[in-house]
């Protein structure tokens, strides 16, 4: 009768699970290291429920990069998996430093980018990894029209900003039609407050990535590497 909590350390030592990967850009299999784990029950006569919470440090098979996997499950939250009642409980997970499916972030490259465009890259980065579609697509958004303003982009609305980058050669044609598209995308998570698909808000930020690359970072590797030889 009565509530009970238990801790138990390091009993899923070598367990693997798959999980996005922060530097891998995908699933790959992470090896726990070292867990403590919580498990509760409370129990009355007529009614039980129980609860648990993983805590585990993993570490990525392919990359060596070492995170932290919080996975919680309760008695009362399960699925149905087959007409014979048979179920499976809904586990709730979380992985931090928080990270998305098929992005790899620009990474140490990010301090190549000046300090307004990086740090509105890093929290649209942030809102896209923890799961806030809405304000990623604004912050996808808000990373354009910090790239026009920074390189001096003419015309009174993000339209005519992209295609002046074009006309001042800081943009191809092509990336321009390709940010046309993201344009409106942020428009609708602005105005409308509405979320887009991992998928889409992923791809995008992709393609912004691309750009970012082109404009602030190759430039600058290529000096540093080069010099004026170029
Ligand atoms: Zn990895």
């Amino acid at each position: 009768m009565g509530e009970s909590i238990e801790y138990i350390r390091d009993k899923t030592i070598d367990k693997e699970i798959d999980i996005s990967c922060i530097k891998c850009a995908g699933k790959t299999s992470h090896k726990v290291v070292s867990s403590y784990d919580l498990r509760g029950s409370y129990e009355e006569a007529d009614h039980s429920f129980h609860w648990a919470t993983d805590h585990q440090i993993v570490q990525c098979q392919g990359c060596k990069t070492v995170s932290f996997r919080k996975a919680s499950s309760n008695s009362e939250d399960w699925v149905q998996t087959s007409y014979d009642g048979d179920g499976e409980y809904v586990v709730e997970e979380s992985v931090y430093p928080s990270r998305v499916e098929g992005i790899k972030g620009l990474g140490e490259d990010r301090h190549y980018l000046p300090t307004k465009v990086r740090r509105i890259y890093d929290e649209t980065l942030q809102a896209l990894s923890s799961q806030s579609p809405v304000l990623a697509g604004i912050g996808l958004r808000a990373l354009l029209e910090t790239v026009c303003k920074e390189k001096n982009a003419t015309g009174n609305d993000l339209l005519k900003k992209i295609d002046s980058l074009v006309a001042a050669s800081v943009l191809t044609p092509a990336s321009a039609a390709i940010l046309h598209k993201i344009r409106t995308l942020g428009n609708s998570a602005a105005h409308e407050v509405k979320p887009h698909s991992d998928r889409q808000l992923g791809l995008a930020m992709n393609i912004v990535e691309h750009l970012l690359k082109d404009v602030y970072i190759l430039p600058k590797q290529a000096d540093s590497e080069f010099g004026d030889d170029v």
